[in-house]
């Protein structure tokens, strides 16, 4: 199978003879044991096997083997949304009195998280710029930096990381580059293939596809040597206590971060994703290289055609020739980017909100990325709480309207487009 297209169908689930032909909902939180000493293997981690649904659950691996498979890497779990992926990726490998970079060009729920949750933490965090100079990118790395975290595609800024860049960055300060894949997904952009060390998603937005269960996913490609700094990854090179002193790397080699993760951040946070969404998330899965490129035809023409309207003051969409990103998108994005457009239409706020209630085809929700087109105006709603000054420094100009380009029929969705212009 070396097929992404296959992959999205069938990797990371092969039943034997007479089991399920598609992956079981195994809706059990126990497992049952012969002996107290064949249970007592499992938690000293010396024998693979499921006791407890918190920890690990059939359904859920053979979905996170199968995101593993996608963005060709070496483990992967799954996690009950993506802000959890977030946390779990960072938390894994910092703690009190470490330090990350970020790029400044993320979602706000990662911003929030980041800035505000695990700074009382005690995890401290630098923003730079994703464009920013080679000079600014180097001196925002300290000796306590544990890592460095970007977005393929940022939401809903839609800037286009420069994936090589940052990871040739982290890896001369010899640190992983975590990367949030939501937007591009791996049918249009495989990080590791850039050199990430370390992919997250919110399968929430298209892996599901169909606005039905949130969900998030951590992959680690297996890449980063965790051993060559033991001072600064002492919770992958040191004895785990709570183990019975097991050290990740020596014990599990490529698959130490997942261990790790699994076995005691999921062990202690519990933030697991219930089989049945695992199951529902895998029929998202199956059909996922055949709806993202249609969300890209979509998006693109829409893009076009909103350019092309006298109504409408600018377009940001890297599939544009106009868009700062365009040579960009076509180096790590060249079969498309994504259905997310931002633009902005004359007459301000207040022409961006008679426009959305203008539009029948398009509806008004808190989400994107999945099937049905729709809108959101973040300065009325998810960051209404912000000034025109905080707007700006954030990247949401007062008159933004993120249009998440569903696949519908793209002739239907033009038309709704063009009747809520013509009604202003
Ligand atoms: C939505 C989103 C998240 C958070 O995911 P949830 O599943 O809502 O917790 C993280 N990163 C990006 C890029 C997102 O769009």
């Amino acid at each position: 199978m070396s097929e992404i297209n296959t992959k999205c169908v069938q990797a990371g689930y092969s039943p034997k003879s007479g089991e399920p032909r598609i992956i079981p909902i195994i809706q059990s939180t126990t497992y049952k044991y012969e002996t107290c000493e064949d249970m007592g293997r499992l938690f000293d981690l010396e024998a693979g096997g499921y006791f407890y649904s918190r920890v690990a659950n059939p359904t859920n691996d053979f979905v996170a083997a199968k995101i593993a498979a996608l963005e060709g890497g070496f483990a992967a779990m799954l996690t009950a949304s993506g802000q959890a992926a977030t946390f779990y990726s960072v938390f894994n490998i910092c703690s009190a009195g470490d330090h990350v970079v970020a790029s400044t060009a993320i979602y706000g729920g990662t911003y929030n998280l980041f800035a505000v949750t695990m700074r009382r933490m005690g995890i401290d965090f630098s923003f730079v710029d994703p464009d920013c100079s080679d000079e600014e990118l180097n001196a925002a790395f300290k000796p306590n930096t544990r890592a460095i975290f970007g977005e393929t595609i940022a939401n809903p800024a839609l800037r286009v990381l420069d994936i090589e860049r940052f990871a040739d960055a982290a890896h001369r300060h010899g640190v992983p580059l975590i990367v949030d894949n939501t937007f591009a997904t791996p049918v249009n952009c495989r990080p590791f293939e850039w050199g990430a060390d370390i992919v997250i998603h919110s399968t929430t937005k298209y892996m599901d596809g169909h606005a039905a269960t949130l969900g998030g996913a951590i992959v680690d490609s297996g890449n980063f040597d965790w051993g060559k700094y033991p001072d600064k990854y002492p919770g992958l090179t040191a004895p785990d206590e709570s183990y019975h002193g097991v050290v990740y790397t020596e014990r599990f080699g490529k698959g130490a971060y997942i261990t790790k993760a699994t076995v005691q951040l999921m062990r202690d946070l519990g933030s697991v994703q219930s089989p049945h969404n695992a199951f529902l998330l895998n029929l998202g899965l199956e059909s996922l290289h055949v709806r993202v490129p249609r969300h890209c035809e979509n998006a693109q023409a829409a893009a076009e055609f909103l350019e092309q309207n006298d109504r409408v003051s600018w377009v940001n969409y890297c599939g544009l020739k106009s868009s700062k990103y365009y040579e960009r998108a076509k180096k790590y994005l060249p079969n498309g980017s994504c259905g997310v457009v931002s633009f902005g239409i004359k007459g301000g706020r207040e022409a961006a909100e008679k426009f959305m209630k203008n539009l029948k085809l398009a509806s008004i929700v808190t989400h994107v990325a999945d099937a049905r087109t729709c809108v959101l105006h973040p300065a009325s709603t998810t960051h209404r709480q912000m000034n025109e000054d905080e707007l700006k420094a954030a990247g949401v100009s007062s008159d933004l309207i993120r249009l998440s380009v569903g696949i519908e029929d793209k002739k239907d969705i033009i038309m709704d487009l063009e009747q809520a212009l013509a009604a202003l």
